[in-house]
């Protein structure tokens, strides 16, 4: 499986290209198959490029879109959009983050040592399956979505561990670790995230959709959902900024490294800024992939732009200032940065800059800009919107 993950955007789009023909029927009738890590899968594993923007969520679904009507697509870009609809939920609840990092960092303390929780870690727990999950996901930095989903629910029922460790295991190891995916992903298991609904995973149904490769024994037979205080209603949408205006700087981040001239349409970029710093993600797979996607970017946008392009390792204040100095500009702009360690670190340097007369711009997607709006309650509502929204922005007919 290594070198599965190829940390650059022309990997990202062979791969693209070569899934294309096989996201309508092939992907509905097989994706919830797992045959293992060596087999040939049904799904597409884009998901790096997509967690990192190496590959945007709108020109996978419109590379999909042009060879398949949305009717016989609707499987795959229903599950892009899931993606999109986690973020824009979480854009307008970010305290849902908030109460994810103080939980589980009290966990944390509370389980040092416990040895269940490092034999669940290690794949030393017995169960079937699960233990290969967890050395699959250390040894791979992947794993498929129904094994997530199995893995997810026997940590949280059967072994009774705390969600939050699992999340936080998985954010760890996923190349795609994602603060929206995983930690509504793991909610939604633990039957946080829709109001009394779990995931129960059942032998059958894994040795179903593995092809025999396992049948645990032992399984939690019944999902009482876990409780929490209740969650604060959607608070509206934080405002973006626009790319046009005074020259500028382009900083580019882990959250959106492919930075293209649909986002900076109308701006008069004088230099470029990569900062893809290694100590705001979880994981060293996460690391070592977005790493040289800086890298690879870095020359891309080199092509892209006349003005001067830094690579530094550091997200901070000084760094940025310097760049915009020395690209000769008092204003940054940046691809919007979703709820996590990046927004959260770009918010401390917007006000660091302002003391130095620097102005710092968070630029909205088209793609996010359409779908979060309609990410206020549940998946359903919002997937209702989906092929008038795609049809809008010209990617469908319907
Ligand atoms: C417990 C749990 C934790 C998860 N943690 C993450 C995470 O940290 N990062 C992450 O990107 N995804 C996460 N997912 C969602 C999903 O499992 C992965 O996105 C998917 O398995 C990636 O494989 P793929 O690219 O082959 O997907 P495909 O089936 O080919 O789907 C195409 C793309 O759609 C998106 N997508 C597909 N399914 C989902 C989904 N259920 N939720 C959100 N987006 C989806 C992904 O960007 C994916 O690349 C999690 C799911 C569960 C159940």
């Amino acid at each position: 499986m290594n070198g599965l993950f190829e940390p650059t955007r022309a990997a990202g789009l062979a791969r693209l290209h070569a899934f294309v023909p096989h996201a309508g029927r092939a992907y509905a009738e097989g994706r919830n198959s797992d045959l293992g890590p060596d087999r040939p899968s049904a799904v597409s594993r884009l998901s790096p490029w997509l967690r990192y923007r190496l590959l945007n969520e709108q020109e996978v679904c419109a590379a999909v879109l042009e060879q398949h009507s949305l009717a016989a697509a609707e499987k795959y870009v229903q599950e892009v959009l899931w993606r999109t609809y986690w973020k824009g939920w979480l854009e307008m609840r970010p305290g849902i983050w908030t109460r994810f990092v103080e939980e589980r960092d009290v966990q944390r303390e509370r389980l040092r040592n416990v040895r269940a929780l490092e034999q669940a870690e290690e794949g030393r727990t017995g169960i079937e399956g699960f233990d290969d999950w967890a050395r699959e996901l250390v040894e791979t930095g992947y794993l498929h979505n129904h094994a997530r989903m199995w893995f997810a629910s026997i940590w949280i029922f059967t072994l009774r561990l705390p969600w939050t460790l699992g999340a936080d295991f998985f954010l760890r190891h996923l190349i795609d670790a994602d603060a929206a995916s995983n930690t509504l992903s793991w909610r939604w298991v633990a039957g946080l995230q829709t109001a009394g609904k779990t995931y129960l995973a059942t032998a059958d149904n894994i040795a179903r959709h593995t092809g025999g490769r396992f049948a645990p024994k032992g399984l939690a037979r019944t999902a009482e959902p876990l409780t929490e205080s209740p969650v604060p209603a959607a608070s509206p949408l934080p405002q973006a900024g626009s790319a046009q205006g005074a020259p500028a700087l382009l900083l580019v981040t882990s959250e959106d490294m492919a930075p293209d001239a649909a986002l900076w349409r109308g701006a008069d970029i004088r230099g470029i800024c990569i900062a893809a710093d290694p100590a705001l993600l979880w994981g060293d797979r996460a690391r070592g992939f977005v790493a040289e996607a800086a890298r690879d970017m870095a020359a891309l946008l080199g092509e892209m732009s006349a003005g001067p392009v830094k690579q530094v390792d550091g997200l901070d204040a000084g760094a940025v200032a310097q760049a915009a100095r020395a690209a000769g500009v008092s204003r940054v702009i940046t691809p919007y940065a979703p709820v996590g360690p990046v927004a959260a670190r770009l918010a401390d340097i917007a006000r660091a800059l302002q003391g130095e007369g620097i102005e710092l711009v968070q630029v909205r997607r088209d793609w996010d800009e359409t779908f979060w709006p309609h990410a206020r309650k549940g998946f359903f509502p919002f997937k209702q919107h989906m092929g008038r929204l795609l049809e809008d922005m010209g990617l469908t007919r319907i």
